[in-house]
């Protein structure tokens, strides 16, 4: 569609959530690759880097003094202490996507969720994902065999607290099959995208609509 023929829209948040090996980061990094018009933030972490993740694209990895002073300075959007390690949304990126009237889609627990939510609940969109067995959750954090056997029993024994967090969301999808789990955050973007509330050039192009000629 052409742009002059495409209403404005008001960028959106898509959250994602889910207990440590439910899939979120497979699923919100397809997205990322498949979809445009939507960037993806990138947190700071205190975190050890795994080895399959790239600084600067997955996590940008810092220390706790250097993550202390971003809080302090109020760098963060949001920011929380998950399994021992320090989170956090740098706020300038988020800023700037939107601004350029991009969506962000984030990648954070449900402590991030709740600030961003309270922040700004006309513009965020939220779902969680869920395992389809505690069994399977415990095989996939196994399967990615990045974190050590200690690093999965603690996430393991966090995971019931954030399941328990399901209902603060939006949208919750079993991620049983991975490409049906991808479908769906899909189609609830589409669906977000549409939404009246969002089209801020909609009341012109109506009226423009109408003071057409209809033949
Ligand atoms: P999270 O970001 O929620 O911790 P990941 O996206 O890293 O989880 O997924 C954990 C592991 O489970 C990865 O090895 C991923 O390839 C695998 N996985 C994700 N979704 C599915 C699925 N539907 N079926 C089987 N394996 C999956
Ligand atoms: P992981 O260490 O597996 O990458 O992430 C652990 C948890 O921290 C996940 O639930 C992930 O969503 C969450 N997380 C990652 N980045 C952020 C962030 O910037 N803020 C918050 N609140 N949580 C985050």
């Amino acid at each position: 569609m052409p742009d002059m023929i495409r209403p404005a829209r008001r960028g959106l948040m898509l959250i994602l959530s889910s207990p440590s090996g439910a899939g979120k980061s497979t699923l919100t990094r397809t997205l990322c690759q498949r979809e445009t018009n939507i960037d993806l933030s990138v947190s700071v972490t205190t975190r050890t880097r795994r080895a399959s993740e790239i600084d600067g694209v997955h996590y940008r990895f810092i220390d706790r003094a250097a993550y202390d002073a971003m809080l302090r300075q109020g760098d963060l959007l949001e920011w929380a202490e998950v399994h021992g390690n320090g989170y956090g949304t740098p706020r300038k990126n988020v800023e700037t996507a939107l601004k350029a009237g991009r969506d962000v889609l984030f990648d954070i627990d449900w402590q991030g969720t709740l600030q961003i939510l309270d922040k700004a609940r006309e513009d965020v969109v939220t779902i969680f994902i869920l395992p389809p067995s505690m069994a399977e959750l415990h095989s996939r954090l196994v399967r990615r065999a990045e974190d050590a056997p200690d690093v999965i029993a603690r996430r393991l024994a966090n995971a019931r607290d954030e399941i328990s967090r399901w209902s603060v969301y939006d949208y919750v999808i079993v991620n049983d099959d991975l490409g049906a789990a991808y479908e769906a955050i899909r189609a609830i973007l589409t669906a977000e995208r549409l939404k009246r509330s969002r089209a801020t050039g909609m009341a012109a192009f109506v009226q423009n609509l109408l003071g057409q000629p209809t033949q």
